[in-house]
């Protein structure tokens, strides 16, 4: 009897994917975020509102036709509408961002770990890409015109960049209510506290004075 219980257990194992790659499905029609556990009924990522309670303003972010500021050093600006802007999210496995750029500007090489982008340009121009994973870590690219779509899969590091004297605009679609953004300059070389330098040296073959001054610059947030 315990044997067969533990081959159950076994096979039951085998059977049950270890993790998923974007948000878990919604368990019930809605689950407005609250921050007050007091209130919550249901827990499926954030606390839920209680359905009863439930207003139209939820669901809405307003704001998103307003530029996002572009003065820093990239050039470029993520204004996102994410769980955190927008409880209604919570347990929907979507979200949105909008992204401004200036002439030049750039949304530097990133990656999402919850989610897949999809953008679509609304003015201007862009170069876009991102690069697949070990061993080919080929690059893909495109230049992207007003209207055109991208998308960018999960997990890939990407960018996009506008190469032209006019200011862009894009809004991009992810596949979680909590997409997340890691930045590869910002973790790699503004890590608090910073990763040794001896690790850094070694892992891109260069010279510990030159991983003190990358270490030093200010990578901005965008
Ligand atoms: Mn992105």
């Amino acid at each position: 009897m315990g044997a067969h219980f533990n081959l159950a257990l076994i096979l039951l194992a085998l059977a049950t994917p270890i993790a998923f790659a974007d948000d878990p499905s919604p368990l019930q029609d809605t689950c407005v975020a609250v921050s007050d556990s007091t209130s919550a009924v249901f827990v499926n990522g954030k606390f839920c509102k209680n359905p009863k309670l439930l207003t139209a303003n939820d669901f809405l972010f307003e704001g998103l036709d307003k530029p996002g500021n572009t003065s820093n050093n990239l050039g470029s600006k993520v204004t996102p509408v994410f769980v955190d802007q927008l409880p209604g999210l919570n347990t929907l496995g979507i979200s949105l961002v909008r992204i401004d750029f200036a002439p030049y500007g750039l949304n530097p090489p990133h990656t999402h770990p919850r989610g897949t982008e999809i953008l679509v340009v609304l003015e201007g121009a862009l170069s876009v890409g991102f690069v697949t994973s070990n061993p080919d870590n080929r690059l893909i690219t495109k230049v992207l015109n007003k209207g055109d779509v991208f998308v960018f899969p999960i997990g890939l590091i990407h960018f996009q960049y506008n190469q032209g004297k006019t200011n862009a605009v894009a809004l991009s679609g992810l596949s979680s209510q909590n997409p997340g953004v890691i930045t590869i300059a910002n973790a790699v070389f503004g890590s608090k506290p910073p990763i040794y330098d001896e690790v850094l040296a070694k892992a891109f073959q260069l010279d510990k004075k030159v991983i003190d001054y990358l270490e030093a610059q200010f990578w901005v947030s965008n």
